[in-house]
């Protein structure tokens, strides 16, 4: 069932249209819906939409890319304003401007979270937590990404906390750990988490001092390549909450300037990756999933601190949409080359959910 849109026309006339579109970019949405109107009806069928969607996610080697019968019809219904099977061209308008435009042309930014000298080689190195792994293996790559990418925006985040900071082991007594805390101050070990008293009670997961405010321990990795025009973003700076994602503290009750500087450079796509894989870089994935950014998250780039807590990373990232790739796939995606079928399912979804926000 799902090929049968292979047999019925000659789709291979049209499987490069959004690459030459991509590159040229001399054409128009009329252009594209006469292109795949195969019967010429002024509609849209299944058959056709399922064309449009394989010449849309394919990657620059020409691969196309699956996609699942069940989402190919959701997609469409998002489109499907009447709701009678077609897409007609005034709802095709929509879906170009708000959809294909975006998948074909993504406005891509580059975040890389905390890859401070404290969690490599200072008081909180990650290579003597039980994953074992070597934060400074993420320079490199990062530093060639940087190097031959044209993002669109790229984003440092710092790990940035006052010397009173709640995460600190050596901070234990300066507050009340509740009764109802899983571990007592007296047995609070590195790594322990315990819940203070507050109000309001917080949990909260005990790690060594790290990245104190203007230490060297904050200063981000000395052969870490900073490009010109880019954004550092400082999180964890209330001593009161601590601040895994780049977005918010743990408590939500302050967010960074992250959100409004994405919305100023409209953008579509983030990419995330940095230290540590299962802590920072996963709960800013997450959130960007949330806020309903198009996620990507790149694993070569990124360490972490716990095999288990990556494993629940990756599936967290995946299971909301988002992709996991490796560095080497990330220019081809940029540039629109390589379009990713969950990336544009994710955008349909959003586009669905803020359609009904609004007809309410
Ligand atoms: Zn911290």
């Amino acid at each position: 069932m799902a090929n049968g849109a292979d047999t019925r026309y000659d789709v291979s006339a049209d499987i490069d249209w959004f690459d030459r579109y991509n590159t040229k970019g001399n054409f128009d949405m009329d252009a594209c819906f006469n292109a795949f109107d195969k019967d010429g009806d002024g509609y849209l069928n299944l058959n056709e939409f399922h064309t449009i969607c394989r010449a849309l996610f394919r990657n620059d080697k020409g691969k196309i890319y699956s996609l699942e019968p069940k989402k190919l019809q959701d997609i469409l219904s998002v489109f499907d304003k009447k709701k009678d099977g077609l897409i007609d061209r005034e709802e095709f308008a929509f879906c170009w401007n708000n959809w294909i435009k975006k998948i074909v042309r993504p406005v891509s930014v580059f975040l890389v979270v905390d890859v401070q000298n404290d969690f490599i080689s200072g008081t909180l190195n990650i290579s003597q937590c039980s994953a074992r792994q070597n934060g400074a293996e993420v320079v490199e790559p990062i530093n060639k990404l940087l190097e031959t990418v044209k993002f669109d925006t790229v984003f440092y985040s710092l790990d940035w906390h006052p010397s009173d900071h709640v995460s600190f082991i050596d901070n234990l007594p300066q507050r009340k750990v509740h009764s109802s805390s899983p571990v007592s101050a007296e047995e609070a070990r590195t790594y322990d988490t315990v819940i203070f008293e507050g109000p309001p009670l917080m949990k909260q997961r005990l790690w060594p001092r790290h990245c104190v405010q203007d230490s060297w321990g904050a200063e981000l990795h000395k052969d870490l390549k900073i490009v010109d025009n880019s954004i550092k973003i400082y999180k964890g700076t209330n001593p009161e909450v601590d601040s895994y994602s780049v977005f918010w503290d743990n408590k939500k009750l302050t967010d960074t300037t992250l959100v409004s500087q994405l919305q100023e450079k409209n953008a579509t796509d983030i990419y995330i990756c940095g230290l540590a894989y299962d802590v920072c870089v996963g709960a800013t994935a997450a959130d960007a999933l949330a806020i309903g950014y198009r996620t990507i998250l790149i694993d070569d780039c990124s360490r972490g601190v716990d095999l288990k807590d990556i494993e629940k990373t990756k599936n967290t990232v995946t299971s909301n949409n988002g992709v996991i790739v490796d560095s080497s796939q990330v220019k081809a995606m940029v540039e629109g080359r390589d379009r990713r079928p969950e990336l544009g399912y994710k955008l349909a979804m959003e586009l669905k959910s803020i359609m009904s926000d609004k007809s309410k």
